[in-house]
């Protein structure tokens, strides 16, 4: 059921587009599952369950942190995390910088940008991403490789909302990868909205229950 689901997505999405398959809740049979397809990019949004995960399942696995990431876990995933989508703050990007040089790695980051009209969704304003990006303490840090930008829609049936939200991540996208030439990564879309994400032009799409099936709790 998983493989076929993963082969499914894997039909629907572009070449050009990374599909990080977000595995949170699910057990490590569930992934071992994905992974016999070949599949090797997970996403996990919780700091202990995807240290457990990363210490249980296979070495090659490029692991993703997904979620809100507190300063004071950072040093957990430190060691092995491949990218980091939902840094937010020049705290949090600072604290990534000094655990990564403790461990001799430089660690991607995408930087969350807030689009939804939810208030709980995390992330900088157009604004504070100007702020950030001109910050010379920020080209300070050696550790952190900053690769994109990473965003979610308002969770909603209006699509043409969920569009115009994703049109303006790549807009910002656009606009500030001009100044920054590591910007590689535009992550949005999830299970619900990721076929309009990349018509709007994400390059990665983080997709759980699409693959999985619904989590039995609902939380993001
Ligand atoms: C859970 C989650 C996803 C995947 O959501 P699905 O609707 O299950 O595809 C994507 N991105 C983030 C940040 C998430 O927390």
């Amino acid at each position: 059921m998983i493989k076929d689901n993963l082969e499914k997505i894997k039909k629907m999405i572009p070449k050009n587009v990374s599909l990080v398959v977000v595995s949170k809740t699910h057990p490590s049979s569930a992934i071992l599952e994905a992974y016999q397809t070949g599949h090797r990019i997970f996403g996990e949004n919780k700091v202990q369950e995807l240290v457990e995960k990363y210490e249980n399942l296979p070495k090659d696995i490029e692991w993703h942190m997904i979620g809100h990431l507190q300063s004071n876990k950072v040093k957990y995933i430190a060691p092995f995390v491949a990218l980091i989508h939902g840094v937010d703050s020049l705290n949090l990007l600072e604290e990534i910088n000094k655990r990564a040089a403790q461990n001799n790695r430089t660690i991607s980051c995408l930087l969350q940008i807030h689009v939804a009209k939810e208030e709980s969704k995390f992330g900088f304003s157009e604004n504070e991403l100007t702020e950030l990006l001109s910050n010379q303490s920020v080209s300070n840090l050696k550790n952190i490789k900053l690769v994109g930008l990473m965003g979610m829609a308002t969770n909603t049936n209006n699509i043409n909302q969920i569009r115009s939200e994703f049109q303006k991540l790549k807009h910002l996208f656009e606009k500030f990868k001009i100044q920054n030439s590591d910007f590689k990564i535009l992550s949005m879309g999830m299970s619900g909205d990721y076929q309009i994400a990349i018509e709007e032009g994400s390059n990665m799409v983080r997709i759980g229950s699409s693959i999985f099936g619904n989590r039995n709790y609902t939380k993001n």
